[in-house]
């Protein structure tokens, strides 16, 4: 059996970075490899500037273009020119050349490697570590006092057997690629030493598809979060089928191309729970160092190894699981503390349409801390905090602008639902087109179709359910008016005040009843499990704000409490406003825990609302509110504003 200081499970970056700094340091260090030492490695090849920036420059046979710019283009063809953020650029690389410019650095260095040697089992104790491999030759067994396992993020059942977890869902992305022949004139003309990004949820979902150019050909892929794969019903390799077919952009610069190899595979990016075993360390893929925000993971193997070094040798010279210990602490506090994972935070920011659209829009129009951001992102040394906070305050700004632009196509698709409705020209359908087309604001409706969309639905396939949800509002509406003989509604004189209390009365049981028809017509479309949930929260919602619209009607100023208030509007109101959120993720598929969390923002905004609207109601005029106020005064009812007056 061979015995060394360090042996080390796979000769990608990782492995073979830190099988370089052991052997450098003097230790014998042997390196197990599955497959050949320039087997292809799926990958973009893209390496980052900070990699150079720490590491040192690649050899130039390495290199198959030296990358001058990013290109983010959005859903809507807009292009965004990041350029060089510094004076050291990136790269691309084959990794069939590059993996073996690192080995063969560490073979000079002084380590041993093995290829076709697949490590399928260890033994693991304090004082080292017996590795057996499948070899051609047969079962090689090895023993070091220190393993390293560097064996990307495919290994799943050597990790298992090992005792480590592989990564969960939500903690890695997957991906698709294909290599492109297309020859260097081509790809000087179309892309040149640029790599070129495609953000938005109608590329992909929690993901993007990315075009990377070697010397005559470029790498073209779609990766995402692995848990969209579960709700998709789409394969990743046909959307990236349909992406090269039929973008735009991306289909002509690479019109002509022939498809020379399929690969893809994982890249974990949140750091693993365990990072070391008896005698072990995790490094690179293996150990979950990859970046979020942009799916590299060689610069993080690299560093990973680089970390390791110091504990490595201390556990070598004085054998204490500390060391090691020390190393997956020094580890995690890069990799999570020290960048606070701002990669993390910033994923949302690339991943909806409209806001990929504006973000990048406002870019190229040129503003400036946007396109500094996206440097800092992809062409700098620099933490991705910083990009994080330039960014922020812009995309809340976009957001905003963002959710204006949407309910103002939500409420137009609303209205002319809305319109259909009631045309027949009958005293009826006039009382409620008197009400329903008055001055609206439609919040309901837009709140739901809000969810839908948030929780990746489709708004024009709910649409009865937000007109169900404003015809249940507006119902509520007319009947207490009645009851606290308003002036004025939405601009207008109030149904009954004009078509006399008992028509009034059968408008707003007519909204009722056809509000039910709308959520009923759902089931043609979602199938009668989620649709029988809707009406589940829509019956559940009228019967709450019925109760809170009683407590309502008894709730004297003098017998107010702030508690008792708050109870109160909590039913009347946040009922009415947290039915339709959650209606919405139901029609969505969203996850339960989705849908609760739906549910109680809306019902927590529909308190707030209240308080705003029963301070209206004391303070307001009546121009603005388009409504008749004063009522709680009048009749001596108690809310926030006048408990506390
Ligand atoms: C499609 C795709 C595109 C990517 N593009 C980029 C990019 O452009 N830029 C970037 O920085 N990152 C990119 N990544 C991520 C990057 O490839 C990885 O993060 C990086 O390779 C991790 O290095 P590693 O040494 O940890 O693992 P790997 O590079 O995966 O190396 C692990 C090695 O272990 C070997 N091995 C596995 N099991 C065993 C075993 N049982 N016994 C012995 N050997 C074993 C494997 O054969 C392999 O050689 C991409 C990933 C994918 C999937």
């Amino acid at each position: 059996m061979e015995k060394v200081d360090v042996l080390v499970a796979g000769a990608g970056p990782a492995g073979s970075e830190f099988a370089f700094r052991m052997a450098r340091l003097g230790y014998k260090v042997l390196v197990l490899e599955r497959d050949s030492l320039d087997r292809e490695k799926p990958c973009g090849g893209g390496i980052q500037t900070q990699e150079i920036l720490e590491f040192g420059p690649l050899p130039e046979d390495v290199v198959e273009r030296h990358i001058e710019n990013a290109r983010i283009i959005a859903p809507d063809g807009g292009l965004l020119e990041v350029p060089r953020y510094l004076e050291a650029c990136g790269a691309t690389v084959k990794r069939s050349v590059y993996d073996r410019w690192l080995s063969r650095r560490a073979q000079e260095a002084g380590a041993s490697y093995l290829a076709h040697a697949r490590v399928v089992a260890a033994d693991l104790d304090a004082q080292g570590a017996t590795v057996h491999a499948q070899t051609p030759a047969g079962t090689l067994t090895a023993r070091g006092r220190l393993l390293a396992v560097a064996t990307g993020g495919t290994a799943r059942e050597l990790m298992a057997s090992l005792g480590f977890t592989f990564f969960k869902t939500g903690s890695y992305a997957v991906t698709s690629q294909y290599w492109i022949e297309l020859g260097r004139d081509v790809i000087d003309e179309r892309i040149g030493n640029a790599i070129e990004i495609y953000n938005g949820a109608s590329i992909v979902p929690k993901g993007y598809a990315w075009i990377f150019p070697k010397r005559d050909v470029v790498t073209v892929g779609i990766g995402c979060d692995a848990s969209v794969l579960e709700k998709e019903s789409i394969t990743l390799r046909r959307r990236l089928d349909h992406f090269l077919a039929h973008h735009p952009i991306a289909s002509r610069k690479l019109e002509g191309g022939r498809v020379v190899r399929r690969d893809g595979g994982p890249i974990p990016f949140f750091v693993a729970s365990r990072l070391t075993g008896p005698s072990t360390i995790l490094l690179g893929d293996a150990g979950g160092f990859g970046n979020a925000i942009h799916g590299g993971g060689i610069y993080q193997a690299r560093k990973s190894a680089a970390i390791a070094e110091r504990y490595g040798r201390d556990f070598l010279e004085n054998g204490s699981p500390a060391a090691l210990e020390a190393c997956a602490q020094a580890s995690r506090e890069h990799f999570n503390s020290h960048e606070g994972r701002w990669d993390v935070k910033m994923r949302p920011f690339f991943w909806e349409d409209d806001l990929v659209n504006m973000t990048v829009r406002r870019g190229a129009q040129g503003d400036q801390e946007i396109v500094q951001a996206m440097g800092i992102i992809l062409n700098s040394d620099r933490s991705h905090e910083a990009a994080y906070r330039l960014l922020e305050p812009r995309v809340l700004d976009l957001v905003h602008d963002c959710l204006r632009e949407r309910s103002k196509r939500q409420r137009a698709m609303v209205e002319e639902a809305l319109a259909g409705l009631y045309s027949a020209d009958t005293t009826l359908d006039r009382a409620i087109r008197h009400i329903l087309f008055g001055d609206a604001k439609r919040v309901r409706a837009s709140l739901a179709l809000m969810a839908v969309e948030a929780a990746g639905g489709s708004a024009e396939a709910a649409l009865p359910m937000a007109v169900a949800f404003e015809l249940l509002h507006t119902a509520s509406l007319v009947h207490d008016d009645i009851m606290d003989d308003a002036r004025s509604r939405r601009g207008r004189a109030c149904v009954h005040r004009i078509f006399g209390i008992d028509l009034a009365i059968t408008a707003g049981d007519a909204l009722i009843f056809e509000a039910y028809r709308q959520a009923l017509s759902l089931s043609s479309v979602f199938g009668s499990e989620p649709v029988e949930r809707v009406l589940q929260i829509f019956s559940a919602c009228g019967v709450r704000t019925c109760h809170g619209q009683a407590e309502d009607l008894r709730f004297p100023l003098e017998r107010a409490t702030i508690r008792r208030y708050l109870k109160m509007i909590h039913r009347k109101t946040g009922s009415m406003i947290a039915a339709p959120l959650e209606s919405g993720a139901v029609l969505a598929g969203a996850h339960p825990t989705w849908q609760e969390a739906f549910q109680r923002f809306g019902r927590n905004l529909g308190v707030a609302f209240q308080i705003v609207d029963d301070a209206i109601d004391y303070l307001g005029s009546e121009d603005k509110a388009r409504k008749s106020l004063g009522s709680d005064l009048r009749r001596g009812a108690g809310s926030a504003m006048l408990i506390y007056c």
